[in-house]
């Protein structure tokens, strides 16, 4: 029989790498047995789905390089004999096998109100026991239910559960048996016409011939209910492996609480009491600064975060992407959490994970996500790429999140800056979060005042500032303004008036340029910067600086 996986999210928000690595394993099973991957939009949950978190999926998955062979269509991919592909669009597939069940007497309808049940989950949970449905619905007629249908009243479909244990058996976790006490009549269509997850997920992995099905730890003791869903309907038990989560090192959860953790953190730092004009409505701040369980959403939580300068930890596909970290080392990196090949191996590409993922090789317990080890793998990565790539791929990166800078910069400012900062980057942003400084008028520049900045600039004489009144005539009788011909000009300056101390001249001119101790090259900075910036920077940097030393 052909082998198929799924991959199977619910779009309520955004790609999780949890999801990701569940994504990666599935395609690398199938893919490297010849079989078939399928993309399953599960968006039964009317209120918690939306399209466009369909779509940001599709361009995460697709962005990784995890191509689906059926599924939704989405630029040359998808399609597939067994759509559709979004189970809100299967309804009437559900309701076929929806009645097959209740024709056959291993489901019923119930009518009981969400009032109802809380009052029967209190009283249970009063007399210490744990809750189970009472059946009480299986003791309504036959035309009792009829015409509580008919008047419209809302109800849920159960199943009704044969009442034995159910053991499952896992490539992962081994085997498991799970108590019929522990498994009341579930509901298996909604009041509001959907099925439940457990029951289109079944219908669903048969329908599109399932073979096997790799999926998040937490759904373990859900397969003991679609075991029971497919004995009832007549369907084949595919295979089941259930992936470890993926953690933080302490152990929490990696969700986009700790972004907001970040950014109370940050707030704090710098005691903030007002919101940064235009970032964030000032009633949303009221709530969020009084308030630890509201969390700004997403979007106003990246605005802040990019206003106070910080990055976010990074938690869902789309961030690593803006954070500048490369697919082909995220794919790597994550095939690493609860996975390896063995012999040591720590380095490879998706065709190599093809052919050798086997989940046997897969470890029950949390993997625990080591940002500092990703952020090494990506820095090899850029460091060790050939040159045109690196420019070609920051380029993509630039236009995709810092479109202001790279018009300012122009094509050729870039590749200049591109060539001066590969060796330096960890990640693609690095170019451009660490640079801001190129592209901010010079008129608007100010600079960081810290004991190191102001001993550079005005230690003992010849001091920087010195250094940098000398430099401007020197500089400015540069002709061929490139960073040699800059080189050129400023070594036999250094040579005479600094006593050959390069870094004397070169430090005061940084920090005059940029506004901090941090740059590119120095030459190939002012290169950039051009000549008219250059000089006009300088200027004011020693205005700056002189101005409030006395
Ligand atoms: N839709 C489920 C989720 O996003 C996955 C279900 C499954 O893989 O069976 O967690």
């Amino acid at each position: 029989m052909r082998i198929a996986t799924r991959f199977a999210p619910s779009p309520s928000g955004h790609l999780h790498v949890g999801g990701a690595r569940t994504a990666l394993f599935c395609w690398a099973f199938a893919k490297g047995r010849d079989g078939t991957f399928i993309l399953r939009i599960e968006d039964t949950d009317q209120k918690r789905s939306s399209d466009a978190a369909s779509i940001g999926f599709a361009k995460d998955l697709h962005w990784l390089g995890i191509l689906w062979d059926e599924g939704p269509q989405w630029q040359g991919v998808g399609g597939g004999p067994h759509g559709p592909y979004f189970q809100s669009e299967r309804l009437a597939i559900y309701n076929h096998h929806l009645q097959r069940l209740l024709d056959a007497g291993h489901a019923y309808y119930a009518f009981e109100t969400g009032e109802e049940l809380d009052a029967k989950r209190k009283a249970s949970a009063a007399a210490g026991k744990p809750y189970r449905y009472d059946r009480a619905a299986l003791a309504l007629q036959p035309d009792e239910v009829a015409s509580k249908l008919a008047a419209g009243v809302p109800a849920v479909i159960r199943l009704k559960c044969p009442g034995h244990d159910v053991t499952i058996k896992d490539e992962v976790l081994g085997e498991a048996t799970i108590p019929a006490t522990e498994i009341d009549d579930f509901v298996i269509r909604k009041a509001d016409g959907f099925p439940t997850y457990h029951f289109a997920v079944v219908v669903d992995d048969e329908l599109m011939q399932v073979t096997h099905v790799l999926r998040a730890q937490e759904h373990f003791t859900n397969t003991a209910k679609h075991m029971l869903l497919q004995d009832a309907l007549g369907f084949r038990r595919p295979a089941y492996a259930h992936l470890p989560i993926i953690c933080n090192p302490d152990g929490s959860k990696m969700s986009k609480r700790d972004k907001d953790k970040a950014l109370r953190k940050a707030v704090a730092e710098r005691k903030l009491t007002e919101p940064p004009t235009g970032i964030v409505d000032p009633g949303a701040w009221g709530a969020w600064l009084g308030d630890k369980n509201v969390q700004l959403d997403l979007e106003t939580g990246q605005r802040l975060a990019d206003a106070l300068g910080i990055t976010l930890p990074e938690i869902n596909v789309d961030d690593f992407k803006r954070s500048g970290y490369l697919p082909e080392v995220l794919i790597n990196f994550l095939a690493l959490n609860g996975w390896s090949p063995g012999n040591d191996i720590e380095k490879f590409d998706l065709e190599f994970l093809r052919t050798s993922f086997d989940p046997r090789r897969v470890v029950k317990t949390p993997a625990k996500f080591d940002r500092v080890k990703l952020l090494s793998f990506n820095c090899d990565a850029i460091t060790g790429m050939p040159h045109e790539e690196f420019l070609r791929r920051a380029i993509a990166h630039g236009r995709s999140y810092h479109p202001a800078f790279m018009d300012r910069m122009g094509e050729q400012g870039i590749a200049m800056l591109a060539k001066a900062s590969q060796e330096r980057s960890k990640t693609l942003d690095d170019m451009f979060r660490g640079n801001r400084f190129f592209v901010v008028a010079d008129d608007a520049l100010t600079w960081e005042r810290s004991k190191n900045t102001d001993k550079a600039m005005l230690g003992e004489a010849p001091s920087g500032c010195d250094h940098l009144r000398a430099l401007l005539p020197v500089l400015g009788g540069v002709t061929e303004w490139t960073s040699t011909g800059i080189e050129a000009a400023v070594k036999p300056y250094a040579e005479a008036h600094a006593a050959g101390q390069l870094g004397k001249a070169a430090q005061p001119l940084r920090i005059a340029v940029s506004g901090g101790t941090v740059s590119p090259p120095i030459f190939d900075t002012l290169a950039i910067l051009g000549k008219a910036s250059t000089l006009r920077r300088i200027e004011r940097a020693i205005a700056a600086f002189t101005a409030t030393s006395a």
